[in-house]
């Protein structure tokens, strides 16, 4: 098939196999290169594992510290050969192919890792082939979870909380400006966002892995957060996806007390903001994913996904001294995003920006080029008028 993107808002319904393949390809190369990570941990579950940080971690734990993975995620496979997989799919029969090439234990599950199934079956399978795990990367960025016990449905909505709110955003299918309101959650809401992005789900996962003994002595358990400027307060971390955030954050408390019996600790790291799947989803995110792209550029300080994962894993968690935190006992990887002088001209930026001269203080086409490389288009190194096979399996998953 000759595979074209199809974009439907924030969306794309498309994904290649080859550029997937190429993307991923491009990742395990920096690390790679960047030589081993020393004292990093060597058996790794990662929750989330197929896109955005969570594969970008997944790869650093692979390449960087020779690390045996097991990744959970959520993703659909080529139907009858009619429609592409998801890129998360592709990008995972990449990792685990270079994974066995490298000689590296790599296992993937399918499917929702809110469920008590998934979680059983995962605990399983580190018990018979893993032993147990050191390290925990819990990246899971969903809409809506079921929950294990009472079936109750919870959907995560992004909204304001207290007030409505009204602001310039970027409209993605026209990549042009515009004005966007949105109305206060209501108290139903809010808990039904924290229900899906806290840290309930996290808690479960630790404890069950924990109960069964699958937790090696000092084994650490790291979830991602993020926290932003003031432009975006009020819609994100003043908002009802900031209350997730903040009950992850108390989770980790919570957990790292939990884990003393192992001599191991939870955190949460506050990661950057980039372009996933799932950050082009939150109204104002791109617009000023845009503005700050333009100034973090000039300022040689802009990060990719994998370049940030290398750092945090290199930098903050195996550095020989510990997990390095911030006053509140948090990891900060978004240091450089908020950064005064960064937020300064940010700032300025977004007070001036206007449908006229969006292109002048906003780096447009970094932010096109991120959305379609999600889905494995738009790379150098991809011939798209070449007919590609878009049924591939996984190695680890059978069909
Ligand atoms: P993403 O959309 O790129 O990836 C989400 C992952 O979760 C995918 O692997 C997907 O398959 C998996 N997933 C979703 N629902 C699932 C389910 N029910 N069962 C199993 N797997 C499921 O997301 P991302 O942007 O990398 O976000 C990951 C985490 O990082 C989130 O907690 C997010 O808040 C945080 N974060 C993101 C940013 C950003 O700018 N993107 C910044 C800071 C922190």
């Amino acid at each position: 098939m000759i595979v074209q993107p199809k974009i439907r808002g924030y969306i794309c319904t498309t994904a290649h196999p080859v550029g997937c393949a190429n993307s991923v390809a491009q990742q395990i190369d920096f690390v790679k290169k960047q030589g081993p990570i020393d004292g990093g941990p060597k058996k790794v579950l990662v929750i989330g594992a197929s896109n955005g940080y969570g594969l970008a971690s997944r790869i650093v734990a692979a390449f960087g510290c020779q690390a045996d993975t097991v990744g959970v995620f959520f993703e659909r496979s080529s139907e009858n050969n009619k429609r592409t997989a998801t890129a998360g799919w592709y990008n995972t029969v990449a990792f685990e192919k270079q994974a066995q090439a490298d000689g590296l234990y790599a296992k993937s599950f399918n499917g929702d890792a809110f469920s008590n199934r998934i979680r059983q079956d995962v605990c399983q399978t580190i018990k018979e082939d893993l032993g147990q795990v050191d390290l925990v990367i819990y990246s899971l960025a969903s809409p809506r979870r079921q929950h294990p016990e009472t079936g109750e449905i919870s959907k995560s909505v992004l909204k304001p909380i207290g007030a409505p709110f009204q602001g310039k955003s970027l409209n993605l299918n026209t990549l042009e400006m515009e004005m966007i309101a949105l109305e206060p959650a209501s108290d139903d809401e809010i808990q039904q966002t924290v229900a899906v992005m806290g840290g309930n789900d996290w808690t479960l996962w630790i404890e069950s892995l924990l109960a069964d003994d699958l937790l090696a002595p000092g084994a650490n358990t790291v979830a991602y957060s993020y926290i932003g400027p003031e432009v975006t307060r009020l819609i994100y971390r003043n908002g009802t996806i900031g209350r997730a955030k903040d009950h992850l954050e108390q989770t980790a408390k919570q957990l790292d007390a939990k884990l003393k019996v192992i001599n191991g600790h939870a955190v949460v790291s506050v990661n950057k903001a980039i372009v996933t799947q799932s950050s082009s989803a939150i109204p104002f995110i791109p617009l000023y994913f845009v503005i700050l792209t333009r100034v973090m550029k000039a300022m040689n300080l802009e990060e990719s996904c994998v370049e940030q994962m290398h750092r945090l894993f290199q930098s903050r968690l195996f550095n020989g001294n510990g997990i390095i935190v911030d006053e509140q006992g948090i990891v900060r990887m978004d240091d450089y995003e908020m950064r005064e002088e960064v937020q300064k001209k940010v700032m300025a930026n977004w007070e001036r920006v206007n449908i006229r001269n969006l292109r002048e203080l906003a780096d447009i086409e970094e932010y096109n080029k991120q959305f379609l490389r999600l889905f494995g288009f738009g790379l150098d190194n991809t011939d798209y008028q070449e007919d590609v096979r878009i049924d591939l399996a996984i190695p680890s998953i059978k069909s």
